[in-house]
Parts: structure tokens; sequence; C-alpha cells
């Protein structure tokens, strides 16, 4: 008899780990259809009609963090910190040739920082003519990649 084993038996390991990525999955997909809905399927940059599609065209519909999933983590499921984009404009977004700008008024705290707020209208501005960076975005003490 094996008295030190643990009853009832443990969940393996496996298993909740695969419960916790189907989750994740899970939320990131309610998250996103919440994106597309309130954007309309169109690029909030571009405005253009964007479409569902595995290859890597410029009118792909994607999905962009305006504050990065490292920087902002508690934001990674957030729609206010996520915009609807084409393909084109999200490799520009991501490549930081545009900025993103809205009106101060809109935008929202999380834990102690300030951020755009996607469920308003943004702006968007070729890097070199950007008035001003989301200094939130560029903190020192975090880690940027
Ligand atoms: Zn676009």
């Amino acid at each position: 008899m094996s008295e030190h084993r643990s009853f009832p038996k443990p969940t393996p390991r496996v298993e909740d780990r695969t419960a916790k990525r189907r989750d994740v999955a899970n939320a990131w997909l309610e998250c996103r259809a919440f994106v597309d809905q309130r954007d309309r399927y169109r690029c909030r940059v571009c405005q253009r009609q964007t479409m569902r599609t595995l290859t890597l065209c410029a009118e792909r519909a994607e999905h962009h963090h305006i504050v990065g999933r490292r920087i902002a983590p508690q934001l990674r499921l957030d729609v206010r910190n996520i915009l609807h984009c084409c393909g084109g404009c999200h490799s520009k977004l991501t490549r930081h040739e545009l900025y993103v700008e809205g009106r101060a008024e809109d935008m929202f705290t999380s834990d102690g920082r300030r951020f755009w707020n996607a469920d308003y209208p943004l702006h968007f501005k070729p890097a070199e003519s950007a008035t001003f960076r989301c200094v939130t975005t560029y903190s020192v003490t975090q880690p940027y990649g």
C-alpha cells in the first residue's frame, strides 16, 4: 500500500498547462472578436476593409497592441489597448514608423500609468511628425523589446 500517495490523485501537470493555454487562447479570441466588431473590420489607420486570411498581404486583418504585451502585460487582453488594422499598417506601427495619438482626456489609467484608449478616436502620425510620445511606453525602468 502506498500511504504517502496523495488522494485524490493530483491532475497531471500537462493537463493543467493545456487547460491554462486553452483559457488564454479563448480569452484572446473573445477579445479579438470584440475589437473586430468595434472597429467594423476596418483598419483604424487607413480605414480600408480588411480580410481574414492566412496569406501575408496588406489587406490582412491584424490586431495591434498600442502598448506592447511585454511592456504592459496587464493590457494584453484589454480591448482599450488593441486596434483592428491591416497588415500594411500593422507593420508600420510595429516598426514605430507610425505613432498613435489621441485626446489626453480619453486616456485610461492602469497600474498608475496612462495609456491611449482605443475605444475613442485615435490618429496616427508618421514618426518624424509625432508631437510627443507616450512616455509610459518608453519608461527607462521597463525592459523594451
Ligand atoms: Zn491600414
